[in-house]
């Protein structure tokens, strides 16, 4: 079986980020392959523990995909900080006589966006809204690699590794199956407080739960991450404004300072995005009735990636420029626009001078408590119950080929990828009985001995 093969059939997607079917990602030929191991949110640990832990694994799987691209240069792309995964991957470089080299750099954020990354590696700039694969180059991360590992040995994708960190007394890694109940997660951390909310992902653009939502969310293949909050902390705040109020605010306290701007990292890399144009604007927003003129004053918003930079460290006015860019991009794609691509961009000179030190954000996101604070020896939790989603990846769901009240063993197919469709199988995660299945989900309880 070749490896595109072993990967299709292991159900692997991208591990962080958005989930894009690995198969379809290194069917393609490039000339520089770069494994993103910045991990560039603070307070999420997982990719460092699986670079401590399985640099082998990581450089063999990453050397085969690189010979399957043909890639001429291959990467590790991680933080000079990070000095135990430096050691270790040295070490496991030279043990595989890999031919990958790490590429050091500083702690900043967005480091570990893909197109940051890209023009960091290569000096080359994506097209606004394109690929690395534009620019010769594909980028896959460290847990994805160890998946691909897997595929090797013929093991699907069944299990998690994740970090609970935050408000708790004893922050963990765990290593779970896909489907366990993120509040069993959290149990395992010990939350210091009766009432939480929660960060799935980190804290720039992971997403936040609160109350009831939390008890029905399960782990996914791209699960990475819980960052347990106080009620009342300032990102579970920033949350709660409404967009009328955010607008309110837009037209009455945005000083036109340009700060989103300047330091948007798209803008930064030579993209058209002008996120102070689109506050400028926003008043008008509703008057506007010819689409020429809604894509040429709003049209730029779709280069928006949502890093946060502009609501989160730029803004001295504390206003929301993403949270109106993901406002507009829907408008945009309601009315059916789609803005003219700038498919040549060249970075901006003062980008190495705008980067965000990681520091300095732990600090303005008051989570300066939990920085330093890391996630003790990884722990496996296995439990009786996965509620498996059946879409855990961009493109198109699976078809689920079982029903309820069939056996099914760990790493057995349970939805199969729907063929000539970007997307991914899925694999029981654990050994028992289909007792539920619906549009979404494929409950799996484990049988009682
Ligand atoms: S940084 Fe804030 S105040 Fe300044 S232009 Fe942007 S939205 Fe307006
Ligand atoms: S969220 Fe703000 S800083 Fe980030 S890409 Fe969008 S406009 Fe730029």
């Amino acid at each position: 079986m070749n490896l595109i093969e072993a990967i299709k059939n292991a159900g692997i997607v991208g591990a962080g980020g958005a989930g894009f079917p690995t198969h379809v990602k290194l069917s393609a030929k490039a000339q520089v392959f770069i494994i993103n191991a910045a991990e560039c949110e603070p307070l999420i640990e997982t990719d460092k523990y699986l670079m401590r832990t399985f640099p082998n694994e990581i450089l063999k799987a990453a050397e085969a995909a690189a010979v399957h691209i043909g890639a001429e240069r291959k990467v590790i792309a991680l933080k000079s900080k990070y000095q135990k995964e430096i050691e270790a991957l040295q070490q496991a470089i030279v043990e595989t006589n890999s031919s990958f080299q790490l590429f050091k750099m500083k702690s900043f954020y967005p480091a570990g966006d893909e197109q940051t990354l890209v023009q960091l590696v290569t000096g080359c700039s994506v097209p606004e809204r394109g690929l690395p694969l534009d620019v010769g180059a594909v980028v896959s991360n460290v847990g994805t690699m160890l998946n691909v590992y897997q595929a090797l040995q013929g093991n699907p994708v069944t299990d998690k590794y994740l970090s609970v960190v935050g408000e708790v007394a004893a922050p963990v890694m765990l290593h779970v199956p896909i489907g366990t109940a993120l509040q069993d997660c959290i149990r395992q951390a010990c939350p210091r407080l009766d009432e939480y909310d929660i960060i799935v992902g980190g804290p720039m653009m992971g997403k936040v739960y609160r109350g009831n939502a939390i008890q029905e969310l399960t782990v996914t293949k791209t699960t990475g991450n819980i960052i347990v909050l106080p009620q009342n902390h300032y990102l579970v705040r920033c949350e709660e404004l409404s967009f009328a109020s955010i607008v309110a605010q837009t037209r009455s306290a945005c000083i036109q300072c340009k700060m989103c701007t300047d330091m948007c990292p798209r803008y930064l890399i030579g993209h058209k995005i002008r996120p102070n144009m689109v506050m400028r604007n926003l008043y008008r927003e509703k008057l506007i009735k010819s689409n020429d003129e809604y894509e040429k004053i709003f049209g730029e918003a779709a280069n928006c990636c949502d890093c946060g930079i502009c609501e989160m460290f730029a803004c001295p006015m504390s206003l929301s420029p993403r949270k109106v860019n993901i406002f507009i991009k829907k408008q945009l794609a309601a009315r059916g626009l789609k803005a003219e691509r700038n498919k040549n961009p060249k970075a901006s000179a003062d980008l190495p001078y705008r980067r965000i030190p990681t520091e300095r954000l732990v600090a303005r996101l008051d989570l300066m408590n939990y920085y330093h604070v890391h996630a003790g020896e990884c722990r496996t939790f296995v439990p009786d119950r996965v509620s498996l989603l059946i879409k855990q990846h961009i493109g198109a769901p699976g078809v689920p080929c079982v029903s309820v009240g069939n056996r099914v063993q760990k790493g057995e197919v349970i939805v199969r990828a729907k063929e000539d469709s970007l997307s991914a199988s899925l694999h029981a995660s654990i050994n028992g009985k289909v007792t539920f299945i619906d549009g979404e989900r494929i409950v799996i309880d484990k049988e009682k001995e």
